[in-house]
């Protein structure tokens, strides 16, 4: 949940982990958070419906285990299973390369 300052453009102050509730800004920098969004459309059953939760750090990667875990129980007996519980970036399109830029995993 944003946290925004009424203003001309209500900017976000702070970021609330929908989660466990705590803030997602350190006092430093800006607030580090991960988003899951979704705008559902036309054929779906929640059709015209969009949702964002932010996630903070724990709970965001929290969740990617979680998903994991129910992708490997659907999966656990055929060769793939495996794979899947060892994967450290599941879910990942981008990391850090050495020269300090990023780029596709
Ligand atoms: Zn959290």
């Amino acid at each position: 949940m944003k946290v925004t300052q009424a203003g001309e453009h209500d900017m976000a102050i702070d970021v609330i982990c929908d989660v466990c509730g705590v803030s997602t800004w350190d006092g430093a920098g800006e607030p580090q958070y991960g988003t899951m969004h979704t705008s559902w459309g036309k054929g779906s059953a929640h059709c015209g419906q969009e949702y964002e939760l932010h996630l903070c750090e724990r709970c965001f990667f929290s969740q990617i285990a979680e998903m994991k875990r129910a992708r490997w129980l659907a999966v656990m007996f055929d060769q793939e299973g495996d794979a899947i519980l060892g994967d450290d970036a599941y879910g990942r399109i981008r990391a850090p390369t050495s020269d300090g830029g990023s780029g596709n995993t």
